[in-house]
Order: C-alpha cells, then sequence, then structure tokens
C-alpha cells in the first residue's frame, strides 16, 4: 500500500531526509489495527521528472509484523505510477488546456522542450477523462467555479487549491488518482492483475 509522506522541501533535501528511517515512521499500521508502528523495510526505486531533477529516487518502505504487509511513503511531489512530477505536468496541462498554448509550448512552460508529443497528449486525455469526478470531488475544498466545460472547471479547481494540495486530498481521503489509475489497477490503488506494463508517460 501506498501512503503519501507530505514533503515541503526540494527533491534533493527528501533524499537527504529519508535516510533516517524513524523521521517519517508512520505510528500505526494503515492497513490494520496493529498498535505497533511498523518498521523500516529497505526502499524501492523510481525515477522521478521534475523541473530541476531527472533521475531515480528512493522511496522509504515499512513493514507491519502484525499483518505482514507494507507500506510505501512516496513524497507527494510524485504521482503513483508516473514517472514526471505534479509540478511538470500541472504546467503542462495549464499551458496547453488553461491557456490555449500548443504542444510544444506546453511542453517548454513544464520544462521539457524536448519531449515527445504523445505524451502531452497522453497527459490531456487522462486528465480529461478524469474531469468531471475532479470537479465533484474537489468541491470539498474549493467552491465550485463556472466554466464553460469540466476540463476548464477542473484545471481552475487544482489551480485554486494548489496541485499538490489537491492530489494529497484526492489520495489520502478517497484513493482516487489526479490523472486516473491506469486499466489494471482498481481504484483502492491495489494491484488486481498483470497487465501490460503502463507506459511510464
Ligand atoms: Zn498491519
Amino acid at each position: 500500500m501506498q501512503i503519501l509522506h507530505p514533503f515541503a522541501g526540494s527533491i534533493q533535501q527528501y533524499c537527504e531526509a529519508i535516510s533516517d528511517p524513524d523521521r517519517y515512521r508512520p505510528d500505526h499500521c494503515p492497513q490494520c489495527e496493529a498498535q505497533q508502528p511498523p518498521t523500516a523495510h529497505g526502499f524501492y526505486c523510481r525515477t522521478v521528472t521534475d523541473v530541476e531533477f531527472d533521475g531515480s529516487i528512493r522511496v522509504r518502505r515499512y513493514l507491519c509484523h502484525d499483518c505482514k504487509r507494507t507500506v510505501s511513503l512516496l513524497p507527494d511531489f510524485a504521482l503513483p505510477y508516473l514517472r514526471f512530477s505534479i509540478l511538470v505536468i500541472s504546467l503542462f496541462l495549464v499551458a496547453r488546456l488553461l491557456h490555449g498554448g500548443t504542444l510544444r509550448a506546453a511542453a517548454k512552460a513544464a520544462a521539457q522542450p524536448g519531449m515527445p508529443y504523445q505524451r502531452g497528449q497522453f497527459w490531456v486525455r487522462r486528465f480529461q477523462s478524469q474531469a468531471a469526478a475532479l470537479c465533484a470531488a474537489l468541491t470539498a475544498l474549493t467552491a465550485p467555479m463556472a466554466a464553460a466545460d469540466f476540463v476548464t472547471r477542473a484545471l481552475h479547481m487544482c489551480q485554486a487549491v494548489g496541485w499538490t494540495p489537491a492530489h494529497r486530498f484526492l489520495f489520502s481521503g478517497l484513493r482516487t488518482h489526479l490523472l486516473g489509475w491506469p486499466r489494471f489497477l482498481v481504484p483502492d490503488g491495489r494491484r488486481t492483475a498483470l497487465r501490460p506494463a503502463f507506459p511510464s508517460a
């Protein structure tokens, strides 16, 4: 199970901070009623591309000795199953869908000037298919705004709330992915079947 690690600093600061296993250890297992805090259980690595970072980060894992399940502490600048950070994707979506920029201009706004245009189209499609659900969910955090369509409204609401706080609320509270879960995952984010790998877009 993934839970979010709210982290306000830079990715470099995150990489240093997680070396200490006790600093962010959950005080209880989120998957069972165990009263013992889970113990540190190594790391897994994942790639993250941010505006000023492109590389691999470690994600801290903990093990619950009661239910024998692990919980990983995903930093909240990264979206589950996507290589590109929330910042990069949000800069792209705002430039493309809110300001009407070309795919190339939006990629540049997201500090990814050389990226293949298909990647941006993939983000746009995913956001479009999530927009109505995002509008409904985010009314818990901000007033719904008048807009011509769900996509525009969802973008304005994410901008008003902040993309990272929006992601934190959606994921932690509702187990909802800002860009929608890939097909092989059910809404609570647990793997249900082995299917072709989700593209690392
Ligand atoms: Zn447990």
